[in-house]
């Protein structure tokens, strides 16, 4: 049977074990944490990531966890519209999801094929000519046809086949929280949809998670500010997220006001610069390749890093299904690289001419956004990436 190694437990290296499994591959999933743990948040599915997880895991129930996103429009923070929300989308539009609910569904998703070692942390990776790639943690190694590098924005694989890369700040800082439906305020029908407010440097989206029995439930915020991370402890940093949206809409403050300090997730949002040259490294009859953040992270104001991960996922699980080891696997790993590069390539620039949207102030340069802005479509979180459809 054909063997992979997939390093990181996170969402890219959960869909992607499960989904190589599912096509006949024999798995072992190496995860550095004790256990496998989602962060305490959640995310907008883009209808480019809900078609590639639909893709790696049909039965994987995903319309059960996610819950449709309303068009909640864009607004100043005085209230006012830059751009007015146009009401439902349809059924096949963005969703929005709690990263426990995805995770369980990832995880239930893995099947006998995957074998899952927490605690074990990828130190080295071997590749050559004439060997299969291996893995070791300094006192194991593991030898398989395929590795599969998901191991996040401080990938040790790719900083050992990939140096030219490196994961560098992007000049903002970011906080999230889920509010449980419990402890919500209660909310006019006007401010329920959630929605997106755009301020000078800052930058507030609330994103309700709907009433699902299947699901947990509530309201996801989560702020954006240019400049640095704070070093405060949570419930400092809470207080001054109070204080800078204290003059804003309702119900931004409201929201602020009912989240606890431990709810708060703060970080540094970080990227790769540049992108690593090639996604995909033969060796011996198989190789390597990089995948999620390991490969492209990204500022997340375009809401499509998980999306692009499954997208990746998706890709590699269709190329990778006939392909014996040997000339098949390896041409099949350089045409992950041929694929994956420049659809990476071309949503990072995306997100940058969204960085200087966020990033907009001082008067001229407010007006001129504000301007461009009330030409655009609704949106939140940013355009979605352009059409992507699974490979066949
Ligand atoms: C504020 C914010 C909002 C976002 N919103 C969205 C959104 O709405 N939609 C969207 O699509 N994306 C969003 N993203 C991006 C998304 O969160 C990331 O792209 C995604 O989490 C990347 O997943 P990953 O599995 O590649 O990496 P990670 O989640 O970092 O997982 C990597 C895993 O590898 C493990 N690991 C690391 N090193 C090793 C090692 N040496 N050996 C073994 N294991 C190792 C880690 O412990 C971890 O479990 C957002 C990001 C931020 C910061």
């Amino acid at each position: 049977m054909r063997t992979a190694v997939v390093v990181g437990a996170g969402m890219a290296g959960l869909a992607t074990a499960g989904g190589l499994a599912r096509g006949g591959w024999q798995v072992v999933l190496l995860e550095r944490g004790e256990r496998i743990t989602a962060p305490p948040t959640a995310l907008v599915l883009w209808p480019n990531g809900r078609r590639a997880l639909e893709s790696i895991d049909p039965e994987g129930g995903w319309s059960a966890i996610a819950a449709p996103l309303p068009d909640g429009g864009v607004r100043r923070p005085d209230g006012q519209w830059l751009v007015a929300p146009r009401g439902a989308r349809a059924g096949s539009g963005p969703a929005a999801v709690h990263l426990e609910d995805l995770y369980d569904a990832l995880v239930a998703g893995l099947g006998d094929n995957v074998q899952v070692r927490t605690g074990f942390g990828v130190t080295t990776i071997r590749t050559g000519r004439r060997q299969r790639p291996a893995v070791s943690d300094g006192r194991t190694e593991i030898e398989a046809d395929l590795i599969v590098a998901a191991d996040g924005i401080d990938s040790t694989v790719r900083r050992a086949l990939a140096p030219e890369s490196a994961a560098v700040g992007s000049g903002f800082a970011a906080w999230q929280a889920v509010i449980p439906s419990y402890r919500l305020p209660e909310l006019p029908p006007e401010h329920a949809a959630g929605g997106e407010t755009l301020g000078a440097g800052y930058r507030f989206v609330s994103i309700p998670l709907g009433e699902r029995a299947a699901g947990r439930g509530g309201v996801y915020w989560v702020v954006t500010a240019a400049g640095a991370p704070r070093p405060e402890p949570p419930a400092t940093q809470l207080a001054l997220l109070r204080r800078w949206f204290a003059e804003w809409h309702a119900p931004v403050g409201e929201l602020l006001a009912a989240t606890h300090a431990d709810d708060l997730v703060p970080q540094e949002v970080r990227e790769l610069r540049p992108l690593p040259r090639s996604y995909g490294f033969p060796s011996g009859p198989g190789g390597v390749v990089l995948l999620g953040d390991a490969a492209h992270a990204m500022p997340h104001h375009l809401g499509q890093g998980a999306c692009l991960a499954f997208e990746d996922a998706a890709t590699l699980r269709s190329l990778v299904a006939g392909a014996a080891p040997g000339a098949g696997l390896t041409a099949a790993i350089e045409e992950y690289g041929r694929l994956r590069r420049p659809r990476t390539t071309s949503v990072v620039r995306q997100t940058r001419r969204m960085s200087a949207v966020v990033q907009a102030r001082g008067r001229l340069a407010l007006r001129a956004r504000d301007a461009a802005l009330s030409h655009m479509r609704p949106r939140l979180l940013g355009a979605p990436a352009p059409e992507w459809t699974p490979p066949e």
